[in-house]
């Protein structure tokens, strides 16, 4: 069993989790175009501590609560690892109030 992501992280740059994990299980990866994050389920010891830090409640504390995203987070662990030997890890960032969306347009 391990820690899921959901697809409320998509998009989002927010790492949080990643600076909060004991076991560096969490990693970036492009995801049909878009940042999201995942939790490698071969690694996560269940430990609970990323769940608080992320502001979306995009993490889920078991497999049983999203088969689906579950499938997807072990399917994107060798890419993710692929991803973040090139690119680094993601950096922490506090949330933004609001929105918790970044966008790509300029605020005059
Ligand atoms: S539950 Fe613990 S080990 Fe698993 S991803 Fe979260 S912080 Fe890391
Ligand atoms: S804190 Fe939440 S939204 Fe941010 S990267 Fe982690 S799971 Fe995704």
């Amino acid at each position: 069993m391990s820690h899921v992501i959901l697809d409320k992280c998509l998009g989002e740059v927010y790492a949080s989790c990643v600076d909060v994990c004991p076991v560096e299980c969490i990693h970036p990866v492009d995801y049909k175009g878009e940042k999201f994050m995942i939790i490698d389920p071969d690694v996560c010891i269940d430990c609970g501590v990323c769940l608080p830090e992320c502001p979306i409640g995009a993490i889920v504390g078991s497999v049983d609560e999203s088969p689906d995203w579950a499938k997807i987070n072990h399917e994107l662990t060798p890419a993710s690892k692929d991803y973040e030997a090139k690119n680094g890890k993601a950096p922490p960032r506090p949330p933004n109030d609001p929105p918790h969306k970044p966008t790509n347009k300029l605020v005059k």
